[in-house]
């Protein structure tokens, strides 16, 4: 082929310059493009905020830790120590920790710049969530005082009763906001506990000036930062970016899925496997409860949830108990009537390994797809089979 000069006469035939597709896709396809911007845009603060991630994994996959020892310990003693936080357990949360924030590269202090951040961040230094968490992590120091542990567990705690909240396809907004209640006036009372973070002008990028907030590590800590930084995710990533909690392990994971309820396949895989083997074993025994009959669910009773795993019944919500007088008085037909009533205002109050969850009847009895399974009821034949088993 020839490609001499008098030869070449424009582009060839169905060639559009970039320009022209630009501004086609501009006009034509403008949604889109935003989506894909802003997709884009949540990534990156995905893959930014990941020492975020890790951080309160570190936390939660402790705590997850407990909670299973306290089923055990339920099970074989017969005490419940429900949320009770003892002093090896703040220990172990607090040593996790400090082993985390002691593998983070270091921000050499250069006093010269920036007292806004006690010096801690060099000239140019971008805040990064990395930077600002080892510059907040500053307090975090094995020593008497663990109450920073103990914070950071509460922001942890609060961060997944949010994310498990709404993970709920189908939460009516007044439970949802129930639900979202309690957690958010806990990271309200993180956020506003210390000062605002500082805003800082940290470079240049061409001739404009780059401005972030970064913690002061004389004023601010680690749990007010993680609320900072949970709220941002909450007002401007929420719900494009998915974020949940494995079920089995206590991760923390960004997920496509809302529906996505393990970290990983081993994840998914180990709660297959022991879930046979209880089943398998002679450690439970499976009881028939009927929708109509759900107020006779009583505490101590076990179930095997779906998405949840084994968890052991604690109580059911106080609306839903039949009245005694009422039931003396109704007859037959009438009485199996005001049950059935009473057992659509069911709310069980279920132990899993994970942690509590208050199950509707709906959740109970009623799937709300085709392919979904519902959960079932069993009494413990041996609580120390079963105990060995979780
Ligand atoms: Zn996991």
């Amino acid at each position: 082929m020839n490609y001499d000069e008098e030869e070449f006469s424009g582009p060839p035939e169905g060639y559009t310059a970039d320009e022209d597709i630009l501004s086609s896709a501009f006009e034509n396809h403008w949604d889109e493009i935003k989506e894909a911007v802003e997709d884009a845009r949540g990534s990156d603060w995905l893959a930014d905020s990941m020492i975020c991630l890790e951080l309160l994994s570190t936390v939660s996959e402790r705590d997850f830790t407990h909670l299973r020892g306290g089923l055990k310990k339920f099970l074989r003693k017969g005490q419940n120590d429900g949320d009770q936080l003892t002093d090896e357990q703040l220990f172990a949360i607090a040593s996790d920790v400090a082993a985390f924030i002691e593998k983070l590269p270091v921000t050499l202090p250069n006093t010269s710049f920036l007292n806004y951040a006690g010096g801690k961040l060099q000239r140019g230094q971008e805040p990064t969530p990395s930077r600002c968490v080892g510059i907040a992590a500053a307090k975090c120091i094995l020593g008497d005082d663990l109450s920073w542990a103990k914070d950071l567990l509460a922001i942890t705690k609060a961060f997944r009763d949010i994310l498990s909240a709404l993970s709920e396809p189908d939460l009516q907004e007044h439970y949802l906001r129930l639900r979202l209640q309690e957690p958010s006036q806990l990271l309200n009372y993180f956020l506003t506990r210390t000062p605002a973070l500082p805003l800082i002008q940290w470079g240049f990028s061409g001739k404009q000036p780059s401005f972030g907030r970064c913690p002061d590590p004389d004023i601010s800590d680690l749990p007010a930062y993680l609320a900072e930084w949970i709220s941002d995710y909450l007002k401007n990533y929420y719900p494009r970016v998915g974020i949940g909690v494995c079920a089995e392990c206590g991760k923390f994971f960004g997920r496509e899925r809302r529906d996505k309820t393990f970290c990983s396949k081993t994840c998914q895989n180990r709660v297959a496997y022991k879930r046979k083997k209880i089943l398998d074993s002679d450690a439970l025994q499976h009881v028939n409860i009927v929708p109509d009959d759900a107020v006779d669910i009583v505490a101590g009773l076990w179930m095997h949830h779906p998405r949840f795993g084994i968890g052991m019944i604690e109580g059911l919500s106080s609306d839903s108990k039949p009245v005694s007088s009422m039931l003396q008085n109704l007859g037959d037909k009438q009485n199996a009537r005001y049950r059935s009533m009473l057992a659509r205002k069911v709310v069980v109050q279920v132990r899993f390994l994970h942690g509590v969850r208050m199950l509707t009847f709906t959740d109970l009895f009623e799937a709300q797809k085709k392919e979904e399974q519902l959960p079932d009821f069993y009494q413990v034949n041996s609580e120390e089979r079963l105990a060995e088993l979780l």
